[in-house]
């Protein structure tokens, strides 16, 4: 059977999204598809909706995943309602968040550090600042009370 019609028959259309939802197998939320051969120890399970693309366009550019951006709906797998992005691409766009926790708008201030976690780069500055102003009061043996989630330094030490 050639992988078009495989593909096929585990799939049902959604006439209203256009998406072609998995019958088949499935594991973590994904449709599942065995490829190669027992016989030939080469037999593996691939994700259903990445066997639907590379089917239909050939192949998925190395070290990228298949995004569901159209439809978001990980049974899909239809080739069109998918599209290769890099998985920090796809991490951003799956996990929406619109300014850090002190209110720095993203992604414009949004960096990532090396553990690959998600740091605000406005924050940054604001805490290098205040470890200036902390070191300053101290210096001059004012009582220095830590700044607590506040958006700007306050200017205290300019005088
Ligand atoms: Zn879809
Ligand atoms: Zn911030």
């Amino acid at each position: 059977m050639d992988r078009m019609t495989r593909l096929l028959s585990h799939v049902e259309v959604d006439p209203t999204t256009g998406c072609w939802l998995w019958t088949g197998e499935t594991s973590w939320g994904y449709g599942r598809i065995g490829v190669g051969s027992r016989g030939k120890g080469t037999y593996k399970h691939e994700y259903a909706h990445r066997f639907a693309y590379e089917t239909v366009f050939g192949g998925v550019p190395p070290g990228m995943v298949l995004d569901h951006f159209k439809c978001e709906r990980p049974l899909c797998v239809n080739p069109e309602h998918v599209r290769p992005a890099t998985n920090r691409d796809n991490f951003l766009r799956t996990n929406p968040i619109f300014a850090c926790p002190r209110g720095h708008p993203y992604p414009e201030n949004m960096r990532f550090n090396k553990k690959n976690e998600r740091v605000c780069r406005a924050c940054w500055v604001i805490k290098g600042r205040e470890r200036y102003r902390l070191k300053v009061l101290r210096e001059r043996g004012k009582e220095v009370t830590p700044m607590r989630r506040r958006l700007e330094v306050p200017n205290d030490i300019a005088s």
